[in-house]
C-alpha cells in the first residue's frame, strides 16, 4: 500500500477504507512510516473529517495497536469515567473511590495535565508513594481485590496513539473530532471496562470552547462505545470557571479528601453526582439515578467512601495517614492573597488563564520534561454571580517563588471580569448524551 496515495485520498476529501486506515496505524506504530507522512494524512483527516465508519475503523487499529486488556477474571460490571479535561477538575479522585465504595468496580486509565488542563495522575501523585505506573497484572490485582485502580496509560496500551498524539501536538492537529475521539476511545476500550460515563468539558477553561462542538465530540464517543457493544453516557459539563475551589495537585487531594468527607463546593459535587449516579445505574447497582444519588450520598455520610480512597492509596503505595492529615503533603512556601481592585459581581472567568497560571507556578508542565511542583497552586475564592468588595481577595496563590506569585496575582486579577450588574452563578452540568439523543437533566 502507497501512503502517498493515502495521504492524496483524505486531501481530495474521499473516504479512507477499513484496510488503508489499518496500514497506516500499523506501518506507522512499526516505524515503518516517517513523521513527515503521517502529519500530512493527520492535518488531511484534521481539515477534512473523517465519517463514523473511518472513525470506528481508527479506534480499532489504534486499540490493537497494543494490548487489550481481559478484566473477565474481575467479577462484576467494570465501569470507568473519563474527562476531556479542564481546570480543578479533581473529579475522578472523588469518584474512584466513591463509586468503588458502592460496589462498581472502576478500572480507571487516566492522563497528566495536558496544556492548561490538569491531570488526575499528577494529583494523586502529590500523595507521597502513590505509584500510577504499575504492571497491567498489577493493575487487574488490585482492581479484583479493592474494586478501584488509577494509572497512566501504560507502553502495551494503544501504542499508535501514544505515537500519533505526540506528533499531533506539534502539527496543530489535537483539535479534531475524529482524532480526539479515536485517541480517547482506542485506550479506554484497550483497558477492558465494560461501560463508561465520559465527562464532555465545554467552556474557555475546555479543548472544546464552543457547544456545538462539545456535542458532536460527546455523539462521536457515544457512536464509537456502541459499535463496540459498550454502554456509554455523556455529560456536557461546563468548564467557564475552575471547578471547585481548588487549582493544583496536593491543594486538589485535600479538596477530594474533603469532597468524600460530605464537604465538598455545591459545583463540584453536582458534577460527581451526576457522573456517579450514571456509574451506579450502569454497573447495575441501582435501577434509577434517584437511588443512585441516595446510595453515593450514604457512602459519603457512613465513611466508606473516604476509607476506601485511604485503601487505593495504600494499595498504589501511597501514605494513607493523607486521609486526615493534610501534613503529609508537600506545600509551597509562599502564600499570597490576591485581592479585586474592584467591587461588583463576577461576570466571567478566563480559565484558561487561570489554568496556564498554575501550570507557571509549576502545577502543570511548560516543557514536556518540565517536573511539577505539587505543593503549588491556587484558592479560588470567587465564582460567577459572587459579589465582590474592593480589596477582597478573589483569590489565594501558593507558590514556592515569590516573583511566581506576584505574577500570578497580576494574572489572575486580569482573568476576573468584574461588574455592577448581578450575574447568575452557573449550571454545571448542561447536557446529557446517550444512545437516545441529546437532552437536558431534568430538574
Ligand atoms: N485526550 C486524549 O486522550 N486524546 C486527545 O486527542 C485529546 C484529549
Amino acid at each position: 500500500m502507497q501512503m502517498y496515495e493515502i495521504i492524496g485520498k483524505k486531501r481530495d476529501k474521499k473516504r479512507l477504507a477499513q484496510e488503508e486506515i489499518e496500514y497506516f496505524v500499523s506501518a506507522y506504530t512499526k516505524g515503518q512510516i516517517p513523521d513527515y507522512q503521517a502529519s500530512a494524512l493527520l492535518m488531511a483527516i484534521f481539515l477534512n473529517g473523517m465519517d463514523a465508519e473511518e472513525t470506528f475503523h481508527l479506534t480499532y487499529s489504534m486499540m490493537n495497536s497494543g494490548k487489550v486488556l481481559d478484566l473477565s477474571s474481575v467479577p462484576g460490571i467494570k465501569v470507568d469515567k473519563h474527562s476531556t479535561g479542564g481546570v480543578g477538575d479533581k473529579v475522578s479522585l472523588i469518584l474512584a473511590p466513591l463509586v468503588a465504595s458502592c460496589g462498581v468496580k472502576v478500572p480507571m486509565l487516566s492522563g497528566r495535565g495536558l496544556g492548561h488542563t490538569g491531570g488526575t495522575l499528577d494529583k494523586l501523585e502529590s500523595i507521597p508513594g502513590f505509584r500510577t505506573d504499575l504492571s497491567l497484572r498489577k493493575f487487574t490485582r488490585i482492581l479484583s481485590e479493592i474494586g478501584v485502580c488509577v494509572i497512566g496509560q501504560t507502553k502495551e496500551i494503544a501504542p499508535a496513539d501514544r505515537k500519533m498524539y505526540a506528533l499531533r501536538d506539534v502539527t496543530a492537529t489535537v483539535n479534531s473530532i475524529p482524532l480526539i475521539a479515536s485517541s480517547i476511545m482506542s485506550k479506554k476500550l484497550a483497558e477492558g471496562a465494560d461501560a463508561f460515563v465520559f465527562d464532555v468539558k465545554v467552556g474557555n477553561g475546555a479543548f472544546m470552547q464552543k457547544q456545538d462542538e462539545a456535542v458532536l465530540l460527546a455523539k462521536n464517543l457515544i457512536q464509537i462505545a456502541k459499535r463496540f457493544k459498550k454502554k456509554a453516557v455523556a455529560l456536557l459539563t461546563d468548564m467557564n470557571e475552575p471547578l471547585g475551589e481548588m487549582v493544583g495537585n496536593s491543594i486538589e487531594v485535600v479538596e477530594a479528601i474533603h469532597a468524600l468527607k460530605g464537604r465538598a463546593p455545591c459545583d463540584l459535587m453536582e458534577v460527581t453526582m451526576a457522573l456517579g449516579a450514571r456509574m451506579l445505574v450502569l454497573g447495575k447497582k441501582t435501577k434509577t439515578l434517584g437511588e443512585a444519588e441516595k446510595k453515593l450520598k450514604r457512602a459519603i455520610e457512613s465513611g466508606k467512601a473516604i476509607d476506601k480512597f485511604a485503601e487505593m492509596a495504600k494499595k498504589q503505595g501511597g501514605n494513607p495517614k493523607v486521609i486526615y492529615d493534610f501534613g503529609v503533603l508537600p506545600w509551597a512556601k509562599y502564600k499570597l492573597l490576591v485581592n479585586s481592585d474592584s467591587q461588583g459581581f463576577v461576570q466571567s472567568v478566563d480559565t484558561r488563564k487561570i489554568g496556564l497560571c498554575a501550570v507557571k507556578l509549576g502545577a502543570g508542565r511548560e516543557k514536556m520534561d518540565s517536573l511539577i511542583d505539587p505543593g503549588v497552586g491556587m484558592l479560588i475564592k470567587k465564582k460567577v454571580g459572587d459579589s465582590v468588595r474592593k480589596s477582597e481577595p478573589l483569590a489565594v496563590v501558593f507558590a514556592n517563588n515569590l516573583q511566581k506569585a506576584v505574577q500570578a496575582s497580576q494574572e489572575i486579577k486580569q482573568a476576573y471580569q468584574i461588574k455592577r450588574s448581578k450575574r447568575n452563578s452557573l449550571k454545571k452540568v448542561l447536557l446529557i448524551v446517550d444512545e437516545k439523543g441529546v437532552r437536558k437533566l431534568k430538574g
